[in-house]
């Protein structure tokens, strides 16, 4: 996937570029985030004016990344950020292949420049917007991917450790601490050659892992407690509500994980979470699983969502409750 016409696109429109806008998905994990810095600080090395701008504002456990301080938030300072993409002569989209994973106002404003877009990515189906596309699914993050496109065109020469902390980062959370199955010899010797650089693996680790609060340990706590299996026993799911959320004084990326649980119980196929969501009117629902349930499908057939096999998202615009009796209703019939 990565070929040598995209590479040596790749290389003249930044070599030809003055001012570059490099943007994650809204809502962005340590995969956007990192991938997003780590190109940020390559490009700044290259002499470019390059600005990371995240859709929204990034959850505070990636607040300690090198140049997470340069990053703005579109929906933050949109006025700013729209002169920042006026003067753009290159955009990168880094970790998301459809511009409505910008969030709605930055799709919009995105679909009306006329500056040339390079995708790099790893999901399924990528959009058609970019002028380079560099996308393939047998990734397991985007920052690996974004190591070895450095790697083909020569600009890993501007690699250090700042830059390679946040493709470690990325590539970390992503692989769940390098237990997913993407996980290759190749992505080892990637963060072999990270560590190399300079990189802090284990504070890398203490930073992302150990910075739980009291009350999102409490709010973990309520989800496991309100964990139900179904699906003949295949299938765990739990919810928090809008109510939940607030005894516990929730906070962006609280609930980060807390999915995962329910694969941990023995013989569990797919872990659902339903997070009540009353300001933007929606269900948030995180799908994962093991094995051969491709939940991306399972999203996008039935809750307006996308991701990978073995873990996905969507959204519902029904009612918590309903949305978890119409969730019911679906596995009785498919389990
Ligand atoms: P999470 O459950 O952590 O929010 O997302 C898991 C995976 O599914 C991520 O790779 C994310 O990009 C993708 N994903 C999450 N929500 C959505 C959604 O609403 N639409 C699509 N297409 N993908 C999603
Ligand atoms: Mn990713």
């Amino acid at each position: 996937m990565i070929s040598e016409d995209n590479i040596q696109q790749f290389k003249t429109l930044i070599e030809n570029a003055e001012n570059i806008a490099v943007i994650p998905h809204r809502n962005p994990d340590g995969d956007a985030i990192g991938s997003a810095l780590a190109l940020w600080h390559i490009l700044r090395r290259m002499g470019k004016n390059a600005r990371v701008i995240s859709p929204n504002e990034f959850p505070s456990f990636l607040h300690w990344l090198p140049g997470s301080e340069e990053i703005i938030a579109f929906e933050s300072y949109p006025d700013d950020v729209k002169r920042i993409l006026d003067r753009c002569d290159l955009v990168f989209t880094l970790d998301f292949n459809a511009l409505h994973r910008a969030g709605d106002q930055m799709q919009l404003y995105l679909e009306q420049l006329q500056t040339k877009f390079i995708m790099i990515d790893h999901h399924q189906m990528p959009d058609d917007y970019a002028a380079v596309t560099f996308s393939d699914v047998n990734y397991g993050s985007t920052c690996e991917l974004l190591y070895d496109i450095l790697v083909t065109s020569g600009f890993n020469q501007y690699l250090d450790a700042d830059s390679a902390t946040c493709i470690y980062t990325g590539i970390v959370t992503d692989s769940g601490s390098f237990k997913f199955t993407k996980t290759t010899g190749h992505t080892h010797r990637v963060v072999a050659d990270l560590i190399d650089y300079g990189v802090d693996n284990p504070q890398i680790h203490i930073n992302l892992f150990n910075n739980n609060s009291y009350n999102q340990l409490q709010l973990l706590g309520r989800a496991l407690n309100q964990l139900k299996i179904t699906g003949n026993n295949k299938v765990a799911y739990t919810f928090l509500s809008q109510n939940d959320l607030n005894e516990f004084h929730y906070q962006k990326g609280d609930t980060e994980g807390i999915v995962n649980y329910g694969l941990s119980i023995e013989g569990i196929e797919l872990a659902v979470i339903f997070i009540e969501q009353k300001q933007e009117g929606i269900i948030k629902i995180s799908f994962r699983s093991q094995g051969d349930i491709d939940v991306n499908q399972f999203a996008r057939t039935h809750f307006n969502g996308g991701g990978h096999i073995n873990a996905a998202g969507g959204k519902s615009f029904h009612s918590l409750q309903q949305t978890i009796e119409d969730f019911e209703t679906i596995i009785n019939s498919e389990f």
